[in-house]
C-alpha cells in the first residue's frame, strides 16, 4: 500500500531523512521507533506531502506520489494525526471533526454518518461534542486528533507519537484504540518513542536513527533484540 524508496528530506543544509526505504502492506500495523530528532516526524510529513522530498520516491498503491500536493493525498486515502495533536483549540469537538471531513464538502449526510461513527468509537467525544477542544484533557485531544484523521475514511492512517505527554493509563487507552483500528483492518503507520507498546501492537517495525533505518523486523523480533532492548526498552 505504501512504499518509500531511498527518501531524503532536508531542512536547508540539515539532512533529517537520509535515504529511507520502507514498506507498509495492506492491513498491517507498522511502527517506526527512534529517539528524539531521529527524523520520524519529518518522514511522516513527507508521506502526506507536508515536507518536500529531495531525493527518492514515494508510492501509494503502486502509484508514484512523491510530488503530489498534500491536499490531493487525502484523495489517495492517506490521513495523518500529527504530533502535538494539532486540534483547533478555539473550535468545538464537533467542529474539529467536521474539518477532518473537508474533502467531502457538500455531503452533509456522509459527514454526519462519519461523526456518528467516530462518536461510537470514542464515546468521550460524543459527551464533549460542544466543548471547546482546547479545554479537553491531553488524552481526549489525542482521541480527537485520531478521530479527525479518520473522518476522511483513510485506507492508510499515519499516527505521529500518539502517546506523547500522556499519563500511563491514558496511553493504555490510546493503544487499545489502535488495536481496535487494526482489528477493523485499517493499515497503520505508527511513529512512537514508547517502543515497548508500539512494538507490542505492530506487525512489523523499523528503527530510525539519525535519519537512517538501522534495524527492521517483526514487532516481536525487535522486542527481543538486544540492541533495541538496550537503547529503547531500558526505561520501560
Ligand atoms: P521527536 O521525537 O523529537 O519529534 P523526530 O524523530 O520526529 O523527533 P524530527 O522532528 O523529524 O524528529 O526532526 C529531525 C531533525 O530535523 C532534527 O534534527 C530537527 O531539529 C530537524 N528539523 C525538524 N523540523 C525542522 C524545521 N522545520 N527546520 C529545521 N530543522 C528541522
Amino acid at each position: 500500500m505504501l512504499k518509500l524508496n531511498s527518501v531524503k528530506v532536508s531542512y536547508g543544509a540539515i539532512e533529517a531523512v537520509k535515504g529511507v526505504s520502507l514498506e507498509v502492506r495492506k492491513s498491517e500495523v507498522v511502527t517506526i521507533i527512534g529517539a528524539n530528532g531521529a527524523g520520524k516526524s519529518t518522514l511522516l510529513k513527507s508521506i502526506v506531502g507536508l515536507e518536500a522530498v529531495k531525493e527518492g520516491h514515494i508510492y501509494i498503491d503502486g502509484k508514484e506520489c512523491t510530488y503530489v500536493p498534500s491536499h490531493k493525498r487525502v484523495g489517495l486515502g492517506v490521513a495523518m494525526s500529527p504530533e502535538g495533536r494539532g486540534v483547533f483549540a478555539d473550535q468545538t469537538v464537533r467542529e474539529n471533526l467536521m474539518l477532518g471531513a473537508y474533502s467531502r464538502k457538500g455531503d452533509p449526510r456522509a459527514i454526519e454518518e462519519a461523526i456518528e461513527r467516530e462518536f461510537k468509537r470514542f464515546p468521550r467525544l460524543r459527551e464533549r461534542q460542544n466543548q471547546l477542544s482546547g479545554t479537553l484533557s491531553g488524552g481526549e485531544q489525542q482521541m480527537l486528533a485520531i478521530a479527525r484523521a479518520l473522518m476522511s475514511e483513510p485506507r492508510l492512517l499515519l499516527l505521529d507519537e500518539p502517546s506523547l505527554g500522556l499519563a500511563p493509563l491514558i496511553i493504555k487507552d490510546i493503544f487499545e484504540a489502535i488495536r481496535q483500528l487494526r482489528h477493523s483492518g485499517l493499515t497503520i503507520l505508527l511513529v512512537e518513542q514508547m517502543a515497548k507498546q508500539a512494538l507490542g501492537v505492530a506487525d512489523r517495525a523499523y528503527v530510525l536513527e539519525t535519519g537512517l533505518i538501522t534495524l527492521e523486523g517483526s514487532g516481536k523480533e525487535l522486542l527481543n533484540d538486544p540492541k533495541v532492548k538496550a537503547a529503547y526498552l531500558g526505561a520501560h
